[in-house]
C-alpha cells in the first residue's frame, strides 16, 4: 500500500512509497481506510529535518497526524464498518506519569509520550492504518468533507477548556476575545470563541487572500494593525503566531484579569529589547495569567467533534484551500501564500 515517509533528521527525504507493509495487528483492532490527511507546520519542520523521530528500530517515519478515515473492520463493535473515524495523535508515556495515568496525556510530565506521524509512532498518511478503540474518535457522517479538521480543532478545544478552567478562579464574565494569527489554528480558535457568544477579533498581517473573508464570515472583526495599536483591551487573547513580537505585545495587551493563551511555537534564537519589569508589573497588578497550551486529550477530541458538528459546513469547507491527490504529494507539501489548510486526498 501507499505511504508518505521521511527519514527523520534528513532534510527533504520526503517519499511516496508504494510497497509499504499493511498495518500490523498490534497497532490496534480497528482497521481504517484513509480518506484524508491534513498538513501543518509540524509536517514542514519534520520534512526540513528539524523535528520527528522514527519508531524504535526503524529509519523512516510515516508522516501525518491530522487524520480522517472510514472504518473497514472493528471486531469489538465500538464502531461500525463505514463509520468516519479519526485517530488521536498522542499516546501516554509507558511509565506512566501522573497525568498520562489518568488519560491527560496532553499534560505529560516526563516527555516520553509518543505521537503518530511525529514521535515514534507511524503517521496516518498511508492507505490503511489501525487504531485501538481508546484512541479512535467517531465522527458524525455529515462531517465527511471536513472531518480532517478534527485534530487542529482538538488543539483549540483544549486551549479553550484550559482558558475556562483558569477563568473559574474568580467571577469571570469575558466579552472580548482577540486571536492573533488567522491560520487554521487561529481561525478554529475564533470559531470556538464565536460559538461561546463572545465579541471576537482576529489579527493577521494578510490584507489579501481568504483570511479577511473567513474572519468576517464568522461575524468577527479582522485587524491588520499591530496588537499594540488595537483600541481595546481583550479579556482573552489566544496567540497563534509564535512570532516573538506578537507574543510580547499580546502579553502586554490584555484587560484586567486577562487570560493570555499561547499556542504558537516560536523557533527561538531571536533576541528583543524588552522591558521585563513593566510586564511583571502589569501581570501582577492586573491578575493576568499567561499560559501555554499544546496537544489534546480524548475529552478535547470529543469537544472538538461537537464544535465541528455545530459549525457552518460551508465555512469549515472553505478552510480547506487545496485537496491534493496523494500521488501528487510533493504539491501538497509545497505551501503557497493563500493556503489555509492543505489536505492529502487518499480517495483520488
Ligand atoms: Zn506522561
Amino acid at each position: 500500500m501507499r505511504a508518505v515517509t521521511v527519514t527523520p533528521g534528513v532534510p527533504n527525504s520526503l517519499r511516496l512509497v508504494h510497497d509499504h507493509p499493511e498495518p500490523p495487528a498490534e497497532e490496534g483492532a480497528i482497521l481504517v481506510e484513509a480518506l484524508a490527511v491534513g498538513i501543518c507546520g509540524t509536517d514542514h519542520e519534520i520534512i526540513a529535518g528539524d523535528y520527528g523521530e522514527a519508531p524504535p528500530g526503524a529509519s523512516t517515519l510515516v508522516l501525518g497526524h491530522e487524520s480522517l478515515g472510514r472504518v473497514l473492520e472493528d471486531p469489538g463493535g465500538t464502531l461500525q464498518p463505514g463509520d468516519l473515524v479519526a485517530g488521536i495523535v498522542r499516546h501516554p508515556d509507558p511509565v506512566p506519569c501522573p497525568n498520562c495515568a489518568i488519560g491527560e496525556w496532553d499534560m505529560c510530565r516526563n516527555g516520553r509520550y509518543t505521537e503518530h506521524g511525529i514521535k515514534e509512532l507511524p503517521g496516518f498518511a498511508r492507505d490503511r492504518w489501525r487504531v485501538q478503540p481508546r484512541f479512535a474518535v467517531g465522527l458524525d457522517p455529515a462531517l465527511a468533507p471536513v472531518g480532517v479538521l478534527l485534530e487542529p480543532t482538538a488543539v483549540v478545544a483544549k486551549a479553550w477548556d484550559h482558558i475556562e478552567r483558569i477563568g473559574a478562579r474568580a467571577e469571570w464574565q469575558p466579552q472580548t476575545v482577540l486571536v492573533t494569527g488567522a491560520g487554521p489554528i487561529g481561525l478554529l480558535a475564533a470559531l470556538l470563541a464565536t460559538q461561546r457568544g463572545f465579541s471576537v477579533h482576529v489579527l493577521d498581517r494578510a490584507t489579501t487572500g481568504p483570511k479577511p473573508g473567513l474572519v468576517r464570515a464568522l461575524g468577527a472583526t479582522y485587524h491588520t494593525e499591530s496588537v499594540a495599536q488595537l483600541d481595546f483591551d481583550p479579556d482573552v487573547i489566544v496567540e497563534c503566531t509564535g512570532a516573538p513580537v506578537v507574543v510580547l505585545d499580546a502579553m502586554c495587551k490584555a484587560g484586567p484579569t486577562g487570560i493570555i493563551c499561547l499556542t504558537g511555537v516560536s523557533s527561538g534564537g531571536r533576541r528583543i529589547d524588552f522591558d521585563a519589569g513593566a510586564l511583571n508589573r502589569e501581570l501582577v497588578l492586573e491578575n493576568h495569567v499567561v499560559f501555554g497550551s499544546v496537544n489534546a486529550n480524548r475529552r478535547h477530541w470529543g469537544l472538538a467533534a461537537e464544535a465541528l458538528a455545530r459549525a457552518d459546513p460551508a465555512w469549515l469547507s472553505s478552510l480547506i484551500t487545496r485537496r491534493v491527490p496523494v500521488e501528487a504529494y510533493t504539491e501538497a507539501y509545497a505551501s503557497t501564500p493563500d493556503d489555509i489548510k492543505v489536505v492529502l486526498d487518499f480517495t483520488a
